[in-house]
């Protein structure tokens, strides 16, 4: 087996993975980002909007790593901007294809150590400490040690080896539906901005008071109409896609989301797929079973915007997302546990480290899905507790595995808190390598936050 030795050790190259691997090299330490997949970016490559860099005031609640991959997408002409979605919250759309580039750029302007196509199979750890995680490649194995691991798998894969608590669902049982994301190029934005306008009683918006503030649907759908972006919501339950779904000319889900995705290609983003049996994201049989399905939605949405949605009828179908997108799987035990109250009344925090801003939001089967916003616009603290595991010293978690309840992962979950927990939990790291601490717990949370604010973090001064 080959040996390689480095300061912070960051496993998977997602959000959260990316904020961590550029915050340690940024704060002086020699990093490894190790990811299983060809690509880095996780579900940040599927077309998504990153939802929860700002609050539904349009507030920045997530920046400084966030800002810097952004400003990299801007740079290559691939930055949408903030929109607003007139139903709950703001949010940035990038051009995906742009971010497969923009992402590594800026990885390796900090000099991270990136490995592909390389699993962690096995985690080696003594009396709560990590020593070293074993990285499987096709053709051989890595012995990687390092003074301080953070474990952004999206799954908590090392956290999990090495002995921390975890849960997975609640008292339901139940796990978030897996959808497949898909593109579609060449849709003309008047044309379909028109129908939006025109089909009010269709879409979702307004439904949180503080976004709805005293409009009606049908000037909330003219708002849509003057931001000029393709970004909307088909309701499940309204008369156009509820119809559609009655007739079984869809498949029955909460919403369509449209978002854009470039501009030159005039492309969008649909979120509409959805297989709502329970399973298991580290599962790969059942996942695997599930493709068949979703590749067959994504024909059938593809082709139902086209015969139904002016703008599309021309437009061409462009591509999949790179996976089959998993919402939910393991959430870490910490040495706190964010709830959905600390989320939904925009609770801050002593030891904040980032924050989040999106609403509670739990897809369930058919056309169920759970949102519940932050009170008043505002945004909610995630605290540095919430990223250290119960018994491990050397170990951080960021993103979609990090400390919280079912409900509270329902935000937490959104790219930009991935983003910002990955920067705070990468700055951390690198910080306790430098001062030579045996336990993350010994880090001075003032000197965190302090650095955190020197490298553009947001902890205060927001709703
Ligand atoms: C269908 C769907 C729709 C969503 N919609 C939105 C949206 O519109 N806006 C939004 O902001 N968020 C959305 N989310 C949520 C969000 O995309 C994810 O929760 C978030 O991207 C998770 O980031 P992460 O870095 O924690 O994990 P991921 O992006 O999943 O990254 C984890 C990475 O770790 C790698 N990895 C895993 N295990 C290992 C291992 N053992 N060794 C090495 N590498 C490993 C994986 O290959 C992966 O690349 C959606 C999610 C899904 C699934």
């Amino acid at each position: 087996m080959r040996h390689l030795d480095t300061d912070v050790a960051v496993i998977g190259g997602g959000a959260a993975g990316i904020g961590a691997a550029i915050a340690a090299a940024k704060t002086g330490a020699r990093t490894v980002l190790v990811e299983a997949g060809p690509m880095l970016g996780g579900e940040l490559l599927s077309g998504m909007s990153v939802d929860g860099v700002l609050n539904a005031r349009g507030e920045w609640v997530v920046r400084g790593v966030a800002e810097e991959i952004f400003e990299e997408c801007r740079q290559m002409q691939g930055f949408i901007g903030p929109l607003h979605d007139f139903r709950l919250i703001c949010y940035v759309c990038c051009d995906p294809e742009v971010l497969k580039l923009a992402i590594p750029r800026v990885l390796a302007r900090y000099g991270v150590q990136v490995i592909l196509y390389s699993q962690v199979s096995e985690t080696y750890s003594d009396n709560g400490e990590v020593e070293a995680v074993v990285i499987s490649h096709r053709d051989s194995r890595t012995l990687l040690t390092a003074r301080y691991f953070v474990d952004a798998s999206g799954d908590g894969d090392v956290a999990v080896q090495a002995g921390a608590p975890f849960e997975i669902s609640d008292a339901s049982g139940d796990l978030q539906p897996l959808s497949l994301m898909f593109r579609m190029s060449g849709v003309e934005n008047a044309p379909f901005l028109d129908f939006v306008r025109d089909n009010a009683a269709s879409l979702a918006v307004g439904e949180s008071d503080y976004v709805r503030g005293g409009r009606s649907d049908e000037e909330l759908a003219q708002a849509i109409h003057a931001q000029g972006a393709p970004s909307v919501f088909f309701k499940g339950n309204g008369p156009f896609l509820g119809g559609a779904i009655q007739r079984g000319d869809m498949f029955p889900t909460a919403l369509i989301m449209i978002m854009p995705t470039s501009e030159a290609r005039k492309e969008v983003c649909v979120n509409a797929t959805r297989v709502a049996e329970n399973i298991m994201g580290t599962d790969a049989a059942a996942v695997s079973a599930a493709m068949p399905l979703l590749t067959e939605q994504v024909w059938q949405a593809a082709r139902f915007l086209k015969e139904n949605v002016p703008g599309f009828e021309n437009a061409a179908f462009a591509g999949v997302a790179p996976r089959i997108g998993i919402r939910e799987t393991r959430r870490i035990m910490g040495e706190y546990v964010l709830t959905g109250e600390d989320c939904r009344t925009g609770r801050k925090m002593r030891d904040v480290v980032t924050k989040g801003a999106h609403h509670i939001d739990i897809h369930q089967e058919g056309i169920k899905q759970v949102r519940i916003p932050v009170e008043n616009g505002g945004s909610y603290d995630i605290p540095w507790q919430s990223l250290i595991p119960q018994g491990l010293k050397n170990l951080v978690v960021a993103g979609r595995c990090m400390s919280s309840t079912r409900e509270a992962n329902g935000t937490t979950r959104m790219m930009g808190q991935c983003l910002g927990m990955g920067h705070a939990a990468g700055t951390a790291a690198a910080m306790a390598v430098s001062g030579e601490l045996a336990d993350i717990r010994k880090l001075p949370l003032d000197r965190l936050q302090a650095t955190l604010r020197e490298q553009g973090a947001v902890l205060e001064g927001t709703h």
